[in-house]
């Protein structure tokens, strides 16, 4: 596969965002750090609005000194660009429901994150851009980098030109939260819901997989609950190896290990030829994820998920995890550890 482009600081001009009046639709985790970060980078006040619901996310950013607009319509009409960064799930309906009808024709509209636009789930007009720019880190990291002086991990892309200048407008919107410092990697929804649907739907459950049964064979036999629980990830070092693999590479942190867990795990790995995981992984990703199943499936629950008790199917999922050994093993040993058993 060909190399990404990057693009930095020197790339983007800032210029292309005076006298537009910028909306965030939402001040949460990312809402209020990217708000943040784009009125440190010199774009005024009068020009940032954020439009909330009367709570305590306005509340908060009217004590930042935002001015908030709690009437959706209004916020709508005077936005030139429109940053979306409510929850992935509820954009859809407020979106296509309280903002697309009143959006000017040639609006900026700004994604997080590329679920909805990738599914086609959110309704634009033809001469508006619609541009992804996704940090690749939680609200508060992206808040504290930049307060930092550095830079955070993104995506950038285009999804619809409608004016003609949408990359210059995601370039300079990048720039403006921070993202280019670093140098924001040049991606599309595509790839982005991919790569995160895919580490969600296909190497995560994997992961817990092994690990509850790896649980289950160690402890018939004969390994102690605490022993397994510290073995396995309390003390960290499954951590500790992720972050050494991120610094040194990901084979190379074997290096630190010792040699006969070196040896173990080289010869363990290459000797898995991986041909039955490579055919799961790709029906997971041909069959579930791409072609859409998922996501019409997921849109069939998503009212239920903000039920109480057993009827959200969240809840529901989370109640069978206990039945897992690990998990009740696991409870066991931090209540001892608590002095509550
Ligand atoms: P949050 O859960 O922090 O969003 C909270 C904000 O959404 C609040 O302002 C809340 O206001 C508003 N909100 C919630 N429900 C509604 C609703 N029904 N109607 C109107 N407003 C609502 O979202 P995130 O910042 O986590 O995510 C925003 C986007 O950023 C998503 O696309 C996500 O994928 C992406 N992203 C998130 C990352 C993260 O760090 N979490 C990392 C990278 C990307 P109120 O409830 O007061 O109405």
């Amino acid at each position: 596969m060909g190399q990404a482009k990057i693009y930095y600081d020197s790339d983007a001009d800032l210029g292309v965002l005076s006298n537009k009046k910028i909306v965030f639709l939402g001040f949460g985790n990312q809402g209020s750090a990217q708000a943040q970060n784009l009125r440190d980078s010199g774009i005024s006040n009068d020009q940032i609005l954020i439009a909330n619901r009367v709570d305590s996310y306005a509340e908060t950013a009217k004590s930042k000194g935002f001015h908030v607009e709690h009437d959706f319509s209004t916020a709508a009409e005077v936005a030139d660009v429109l940053f979306i960064l409510i929850p992935d799930q509820v954009q859809p309906r407020v979106f296509n429901e309280q903002f697309s009808p009143k959006l000017k024709s040639d609006a900026t509209i700004v994604v997080a994150s590329g679920y909805n636009v990738f599914f086609n789930l959110l309704k634009f007009q033809p001469g508006q851009d619609v541009v992804m720019v996704a940090p690749r880190m939680i609200g508060s990291s992206v808040r504290s980098l930049h307060e930092k002086g550095r830079g955070f991990p993104c995506f950038v892309s285009v999804e619809q030109n409608g004016t003609g200048k949408g990359l210059d407008a995601a370039l300079a919107l990048s720039r403006a939260i921070g993202a280019t410092k670093q140098g924001a990697i040049a991606s599309s929804v595509r790839e982005e819901t991919v790569m995160d649907l895919f580490a969600e739907q296909a190497l995560w459950p994997n992961i817990i997989m092994m690990f509850r049964e790896a649980f289950n064979v160690l402890k018939d036999a004969g390994c102690s609950d605490e022993a397994l629980c510290y073995e396995m990830w309390m003390s960290k070092e499954p951590a500790e190896i992720f972050e050494r693999a991120a610094d040194d590479g990901f084979v190379a942190q074997l290096k630190h290990h010792s040699t006969v867990s070196q040896y173990g795990q080289l010869s363990g790995s290459l000797k898995l030829e991986g041909g039955a995981m490579r055919e799961h992984f790709k029906d997971i990703l041909y069959n579930q994820i791409l072609s859409g199943k998922f996501c019409e499936a997921f849109s069939q629950i998503e009212d239920d998920l903000d039920k109480e008790g057993d009827t959200n199917p969240l809840n529901e999922l989370y109640k069978r995890s206990e039945e897992m050994e690990l998990v009740k093993a696991e409870k066991r040993v931090r209540a001892r550890l608590a002095g509550l058993l």
